[in-house]
């Protein structure tokens, strides 16, 4: 079968003929039906070394965001059936400790142990016409369609627990929020915000078409550079935003989301370029809680998917054959998809 390959660190992947994986005990095979093609893989094929954080060991298929139809089922895995649609929960954890437990394998307590962090992420992902997976990680889609709903399980589940955390901050009248970075995990980030926040959205990007996006989903835009700040204070009524969440991650929007934050607020990280801030006792609002976070837990994607199913996600994406799968990774690189790129390996 096909499948898009990490080769080597800070190498392009390659479109490659491999070999049809068999389920292990406990797992299922599954036919992919779309694989969501995420920044963070930019991060592992482009900008990772050995040994940095995060560093996922080549060689693997690439692939962490995806959804597919049960094409068979590996010993002692039993009440699936075949040709049932399922999301995939991509991170796997050790499966027993306090974490792992809860259906939060992104913190798993013996992470370091483990051979890799989960589907597509030093494991074979979904980048590919199967990808074998736990059962345990597959969410039922119902009659959803998969290629649409593909991108929940990291452009939708990375900002719902982020933006769930920060439910304390966003309830009640007269709460703002701050989305930075509109691309697949922005925009679902705007519509996640909406479908359970009243609080005003205020969006920015550097890409005019995902600002006209961010407002044809309902946020207010605020251009880049000069006076960004001050203009979202102004919306604010000078008090700055309740929440905000940075899907970029360099230094300039990390400051950005810091200073743009009312005292009190919420800052979440999300992006994974790696920009540091210079936080001060004086500069930084008082009592800023700046965090991060990293995707999200199997329960969480059980209510995305709710979302999704009740008609308040709407994933803009793109899709693209399997032939054309590393055109998809090349227009991420160069910063010219809207939405998301999906992989439809069966088309
Ligand atoms: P994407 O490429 O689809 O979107 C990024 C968007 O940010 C683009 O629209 C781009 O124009 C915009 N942007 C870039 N630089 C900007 C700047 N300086 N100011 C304003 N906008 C800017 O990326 P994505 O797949 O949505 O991922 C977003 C980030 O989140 C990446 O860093 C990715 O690795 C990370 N990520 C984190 C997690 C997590 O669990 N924390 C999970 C998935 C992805
Ligand atoms: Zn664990």
């Amino acid at each position: 079968m096909r499948a898009v390959v990490f080769e080597n660190y800070q190498t392009f992947p390659e479109l490659k003929d491999v070999e049809k994986p068999v389920p292990g005990p406990g797992e299922v095979l599954l036919k992919v039906a779309g694989a969501g093609a995420c920044h963070s893989d930019v991060a592992i094929f482009q900008d990772f070394t050995e040994g940095a954080p995060g560093a996922q060991r080549p060689e693997f298929t690439l692939g962490h965001e995806n959804s597919g139809w049960i094409e068979e089922l590996g010993p002692g895995v039993e009440g699936l059936n075949k040709g049932d649609a399922y999301l995939v929960y991509g991170p796997i954890g050790c499966q027993h400790c306090r974490a792992c437990s809860r259906g939060q394998d992104t913190y798993c307590e013996n992470a370091a142990t483990m051979p890799y962090m989960g589907v597509g992420l030093g494991r074979d992902g979904g980048m590919a016409e199967y990808v074998r997976v736990p059962a345990r990680n597959l969410v039922p889609l119902g009659d959803a369609d998969p290629v649409a709903a593909a991108s929940l399980s990291d452009a939708g589940l990375t900002p719902y627990h982020a933006i769930k955390l920060a439910l304390p901050h966003l309830n009640g009248g007269g709460k703002y929020a701050l989305v930075i970075g509109l691309g697949g995990l922005g925009l679902l980030g705007v519509q996640i915000l909406k479908a359970l926040t009243g609080a005003t959205v205020i969006a920015t990007d550097m890409k005019p078409e995902a600002m006209a996006e961010a407002e044809r989903l309902g946020a207010v835009t605020v251009p880049g550079g000069e006076g960004q700040i001050d203009r979202i204070r102004e919306i604010t009524g000078g008090r700055g935003v309740d929440a905000a969440f940075d899907f970029v991650g360099v230094a300039p929007t990390v400051k950005t989301a810091m200073e743009s934050t009312a005292r009190q607020g919420r800052c979440t990280i999300v992006g994974i370029a790696g920009g540091s801030y210079d936080w001060s006792f004086f500069t930084a609002p008082y009592e800023v809680e700046l965090t991060s976070t990293y995707w999200g837990t199997i329960e969480e994607l059980y209510e995305v998917v709710d979302l999704f199913n009740a008609g308040q996600l709407e994933p803009m994406y793109t899709t693209y054959p399997m032939d054309r799968a590393l055109e998809a990774y090349q227009a991420l690189v160069d910063g010219k998809i809207s939405g998301r790129a999906v992989v439809v390996p069966h088309s």
